[in-house]
């Protein structure tokens, strides 16, 4: 097959670990930088060029699209999609994952366990928001942020109110959440490939930090799942429409809550915690789905 990556930097980890399993498999890969690719939109023959040729076609797309080349890096996907590429991941869910606030909509809609989580804009409702997520602690998400980055703990009511005004009259969209003090400053990252996690790893947040995140100094471990964990996790993917997901739960009193779906899982992570090779398990998903002749389903 003919394989395209789409990733800004092919020396990153999980570019570099998609490119030898895709080339052991015996297939051809092209990494673009989708900042690179520009398109022919027309309703006879839609194209990509890249740096002044044109790419011609390609079996499959695995999209590796970090955050802030979501909007241009979908639409490149999504022109593939058009041509009759594989997407491994398809663009609207892709775009879906990235709005925490929709993910949370969705995902309770399918009954998933969450954290109760509450939004507002207008200062005046911050006191009945709070009383609607139990009231302090609680833990206040900048929707924009990533790897912990904008996740605060408020640990009185005070402080929550006077965080949110702050973020409020700044124009920022900020959601508070109930804290899940039983996590224990854990969280589980299940890699969810298909209907299956293939890789489970425990994040522990360093020493007096709430975040697990191993951009904030926590460290992971390999973790045995619950049959309710596993379930958890492949519903969310398949609520968010990801083949290929890193699904973040926390463990607390009322089971597994899920409090993110990323669709672009790190994977130096997890498979150096683990030992499995997940780049592997994916290549072999899209050789399956190829062969089924899968398709992007632009269905929801
Ligand atoms: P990001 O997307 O920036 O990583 P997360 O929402 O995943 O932000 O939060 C970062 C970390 O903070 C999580 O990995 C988890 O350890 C901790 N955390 C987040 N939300 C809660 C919560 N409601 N209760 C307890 N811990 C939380
Ligand atoms: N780049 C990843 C994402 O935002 C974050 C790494 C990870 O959490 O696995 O999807």
């Amino acid at each position: 097959m003919k394989i395209a990556i789409l990733s800004r930097n092919p020396s990153l980890y999980s570019t570099r670990r998609l490119i030898e399993a895709a080339e052991a498999a015996g297939h051809e890969v092209r990494v673009l930088d989708v900042l690179r690719c520009y398109m022919n939109i027309n309703s006879e023959e839609p194209s990509i060029h890249y740096k002044g040729e044109d790419l011609g076609s390609f079996d499959a797309v695995i999209p590796r699209i970090g955050a802030s080349v979501t909007f241009y890096g979908t639409a490149v996907l999504r022109q593939l999609e058009m041509m009759g590429v594989y997407p491994l991941n398809e663009s609207v869910a892709i775009s879906r994952s990235r709005d925490k606030l929709r993910s949370m909509q969705l995902l309770s809609r399918k009954k998933v366990g969450l954290p109760v989580t509450g939004f507002a804009s207008k200062p005046s409702d911050i006191p009945d928001l709070l009383d609607m997520v139990g009231g302090a602690p609680v833990v206040l998400k900048l929707l924009e942020g990533t790897q912990g980055i904008g996740v605060v703990l408020a640990e009185t009511r005070k402080a929550a109110e006077s965080v949110l005004e702050a973020f409020m009259g700044l124009k920022t969209n900020i959601m508070v959440q109930e804290f899940i003090k039983e996590a224990g400053g854990a969280d589980i990252r299940c890699l969810v490939i298909g209907d299956k996690v293939v890789a489970a790893m425990k994040r522990q947040g360093k020493e007096g930090e709430f975040r697990s995140n191993l951009h904030r100094g926590g460290s992971a471990s390999l973790v045995r799942i619950t049959p309710q964990e596993r379930a958890t996790a492949v519903l969310a993917a398949k609520t968010m429409g990801l083949n290929v997901a890193g699904v973040d739960l926390l463990r607390s009193e009322r089971g597994p809550l899920v409090m993110e779906v990323n669709s672009s899982p790190g994977l130096e992570g997890v498979e150096r915690a683990t030992g499995k090779d997940v780049a592997h398990s994916i290549i072999t998903f899209i050789e399956k789905s190829v062969a089924e002749k899968k398709k992007a389903t632009r269905t929801r």
